[in-house]
C-alpha cells in the first residue's frame, strides 16, 4: 500500500500504548507510519509506579514504556516508521486523505490518521472547586518521592493515582492529607483501609502563596459550610484528567472523542475515546483494531 504523494500511509498522533499498538499493527500490514509524539514514548505509562493488570510480567509502567520505545526504534531502523517529535494541534478529514496540523503550522497528510493523545492532567485552575491563580505550581502526586512528603503535605483531589502511589510505596509511613470534593468520594473507596490517608471532605478550597516565605495557605470550606485555614509546606495535585482532544475532532458532552462520531479517515483510540475504558490493554486493543478496520475498509 504505497502512497508516494503522502507523508505516510498512516499518521499516528501520540506514542502511548494505543498509538504504539496502532503503529505495530499498521507496519505488520506493510503500511508506512509516521508517529507524532510531543513528549515521552509510552505516554501515561511513565507515571505508573506499580503495574499488575497487564500480561508480560511488567511490574512498573516505565518498564513497559521502555519496551514500547524499543519497538518504535526497531521499526524506525527497519525503515517502516518515522518518529516526529512535535505537538499536533489539529486534524482534518478529506475524501481522499486526512491531515495532521503541527504546532509549527506544518501539515502532514496520509490516507488515514489515528489519534491516541489520551488525557491530560488537570491544574487547580481547571476545576470548579478550587480557587487558585493559574500561575500557582502544584506538582503531581504520582511524581512525589516518599521523602518529599512531610507532616504538612496536602493533596488536592482523590483521583486514582493516590491508590497507585500507596501501592508503589508500601514501606512509606508518610501521611497524605487528601482534600476531597464530593465528586471524588466514589474513588476513595480504594484507599479507605489505608491508615496513611487522612481524607478531608471539602466543598471548596482557596489556595494561595504568601508574598514572602515558603509554603501555601489553604482555606477550606467543609461539606457543612465551616471554614478552616491550614498552612501547608507543600501541595500536590491529584485532580484527574481531561481529554487531550485536537482541533477538528468531534467531542461529546464530557469532552471525549467517540470513534463513531469522527470522519471516516480519522480513528480515535485509547483513553481519548471515553472515561470508561482507560486501561493499558484496552488502549492497545483499540489501537490495533482501528488499524485493522481501516485496512479491511480499503482492501
Ligand atoms: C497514575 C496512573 C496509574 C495508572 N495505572 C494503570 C494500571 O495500573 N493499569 C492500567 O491498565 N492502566 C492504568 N492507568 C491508565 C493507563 O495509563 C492509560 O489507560 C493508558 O496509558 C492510555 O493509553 P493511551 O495511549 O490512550 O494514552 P497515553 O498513555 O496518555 O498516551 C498519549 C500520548 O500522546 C501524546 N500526546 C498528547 N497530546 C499530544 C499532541 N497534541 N501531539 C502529540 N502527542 C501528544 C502524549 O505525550 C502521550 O505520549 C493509569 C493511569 C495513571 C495516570
Amino acid at each position: 500500500m504505497s502512497t508516494p504523494s503522502f507523508d505516510a500511509d498512516v499518521l499516528v498522533v501520540g506514542a502511548g500504548p494505543a498509538g504504539v499498538a496502532a503503529t505495530l499493527m499498521a507496519t505488520s500490514l506493510n503500511m508506512t507510519v509516521l508517529v507524532v509524539e510531543a513528549d515521552s514514548i509510552g505516554g501515561k505509562l511513565q507515571t505508573i509506579g506499580a503495574l499488575e493488570n497487564v500480561s508480560g510480567n511488567w511490574t512498573t509502567g516505565p518498564q513497559l514504556a521502555d519496551a514500547l520505545a524499543a519497538d518504535l526504534s526497531r521499526l524506525e531502523q527497519a525503515g517502516r516508521c518515522s518518529l516526529v517529535r512535535s505537538r499536533a494541534v489539529g486534524v482534518k478529514g478529506h475524501s481522499d486523505r486526512a491531515e495532521v496540523i503541527l504546532a509549527d503550522t506544518q501539515v502532514l497528510s496520509a490516507r488515514a490518521v489515528v489519534v491516541g493523545t489520551g488525557v491530560t492532567a488537570m491544574a487547580p485552575s481547571d476545576t470548579d472547586w478550587i480557587s487558585a491563580a493559574p500561575s500557582l505550581a502544584t506538582p503531581p502526586l504520582w511524581r512525589a518521592k516518599p521523602e518529599q512528603i512531610g507532616p504538612r503535605t496536602y493533596v488536592l483531589g482523590g483521583d486514582r493515582p493516590l491508590g497507585t502511589w500507596l501501592r508503589a510505596h508500601p514501606q512509606s509511613s508518610a501521611t497524605l492529607h487528601v482534600l476531597a470534593p464530593p465528586t471524588d468520594d466514589y474513588k476513595l473507596a480504594e484507599v479507605s483501609g489505608d491508615d496513611r490517608v487522612r481524607i478531608v471532605p471539602v466543598s471548596h478550597v482557596s489556595l494561595s502563596q504568601p508574598d514572602h516565605g515558603d509554603g501555601f495557605t489553604v482555606e477550606v470550606k467543609d461539606r457543612q459550610g465551616i471554614h478552616r485555614t491550614y498552612t501547608a509546606a507543600s501541595v500536590l495535585a491529584n485532580l484527574g484528567s481531561r481529554p487531550a482532544a485536537l482541533k477538528g475532532l468531534k467531542v461529546d458532552e464530557n469532552g471525549y472523542c467517540p470513534p463513531e462520531m469522527q470522519h471516516p479517515r480519522i480513528f480515535v483510540v485509547g483513553d481519548l475515546r471515553s472515561g470508561r475504558y482507560q486501561r493499558i490493554t484496552t488502549a492497545q486493543g483499540s489501537g490495533a483494531e482501528a488499524v485493522l478496520s481501516y485496512y479491511y475498509s480499503v482492501a
